[in-house]
């Protein structure tokens, strides 16, 4: 699909229309990747955070948030109970915090590797290269780092420079991928100032970098923050200003799945919070193959507030995992086995091991 066809879908309203367009992913997503959803128990391992990005609510001058970083035997905890809800993958996430240290946290991934199955996924920011090396070396499998958006400047205007040292996320993910990591990344939707076209060349660089995971979810003003706080302020939306909307996110998911056949793509977190009632299994239906429930520990799950009314923070991990399931089922999916892995990446190493 060209660019063109992109903005053109983008504009789209008329329901039948966008019914072919939740068809054509939806099949796409059949053929490619197949019924199965798989589970990844996200673990949020530490709200400390050196960035100051300008949409997010943990972001280090953020003085309102109590801070806290879970110790080894909680993270190990996590991922036990990863193991006991069927889940094929654990997904710690956190700030960029330096306080975990490098050679710490590649402890906690030898022993998940040794103790348990699970495929290992890190989010943990834009670490130096010798930490993603030294992670991959202790057993982490794929690494997510979402671009936000391709459009730079934009980009540069709310991600503020750490140590003098401009922020590059697609410099990291080459590095990534360097390093053997199988590589996520991904936008939010709506941003103040991203455009229809910033959008469509956000999904073309999808393909670009040649992604195995691809996440997306609607930008959510988070008061604390300066995008947030001015949100009120802010002139009336210029013509092609992207909405932050529930439709707006299917339609990213959708044209993702067609642009990226092979990508493993999550309902996500966000896209819930807009639509409770149904927006996770309207993701699975319109391109998604994925569900990360939340594993974190209930006193920790509400102090890691990216964004206010998060969805699914008072529940315990079990209710989660319980509720995620009954929802794949009721529309006629399976809950995946194994870790997951996505098919393009199956390829990959099987030719790895055929040499
Ligand atoms: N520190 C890690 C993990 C960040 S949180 C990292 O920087 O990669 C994961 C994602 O949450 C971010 O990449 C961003 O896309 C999303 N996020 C942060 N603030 C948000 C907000 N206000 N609304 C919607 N999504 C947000």
């Amino acid at each position: 699909m060209d660019r063109a066809s992109i903005l053109e879908w983008f504009r789209e309203e008329d329901p039948a229309r966008l019914d072919e367009l939740w068809r054509l992913a939806d099949g796409v997503r059949r053929e490619n990747v197949g019924d199965e959803v798989h589970l990844r128990g996200l673990v949020e391992i530490s709200n400390f955070c050196a960035r100051n990005c300008h949409y997010c609510g943990i972001r280090a001058s953020n003085a309102s948030v109590r801070r806290y970083r879970m110790t080894e035997e909680e993270i190990l905890a996590a991922a036990h109970e990863a193991v006991s809800h069927g889940f094929g993958t654990i997904v710690m996430q956190s700030g960029e915090d330096y306080g975990l240290a490098a050679d710490r946290l590649s402890d906690v991934i030898c022993a998940i590797k040794a103790e348990t199955p699970l495929a290992v996924t890190l989010s943990l920011g834009e670490r130096p290269e010798a930490d993603f090396a030294a992670w991959r070396d202790a057993g982490a499998d794929r690494y997510l780092l979402r671009f936000e958006t391709s459009n730079r400047v934009l980009y540069d205007s709310i991600h503020p420079p750490l140590a003098g040292r401009r922020s590059d996320r697609i410099r990291d993910l080459e590095t990534l991928r360097r390093l053997g990591y199988q590589t996520g990344s991904g936008v939010m939707i709506g941003i103040p100032g991203q455009t229809f076209e910033d959008l469509a060349d956000d999904i073309l660089t999808f393909a670009e970098l040649d992604l195995e995971m691809i996440g997306v979810g609607p930008y959510i003003p988070h008061p604390a923050t300066p995008l947030g706080a001015s949100a009120g302020r802010r002139p009336a939306p210029h013509d092609g200003q992207v909405p932050n909307s529930e439709l707006m996110t299917y339609k990213v998911i959708a044209l993702s799945r067609i642009v990226c056949p092979l990508a493993n793509i999550p309902s996500t977190t966000a896209l819930a919070t807009l639509n409770r009632e149904s927006g996770r299994e309207l993701g699975l239906l319109r391109g998604a193959n994925v569900v990360m429930p939340n594993l974190t520990p209930a006193a920790y799950r509400v102090l890691y507030e990216l964004y206010p009314g998060k969805a699914c923070v008072f529940e315990t991990a079990g209710e989660c995992s319980d509720c995620i399931k009954r929802r794949i089922s009721a529309i006629g999916r399976k809950v995946g086995t194994g870790c997951g892995d996505s098919p393009g990446r199956r390829l990959v190493n099987n030719a790895a091991a055929a040499k």
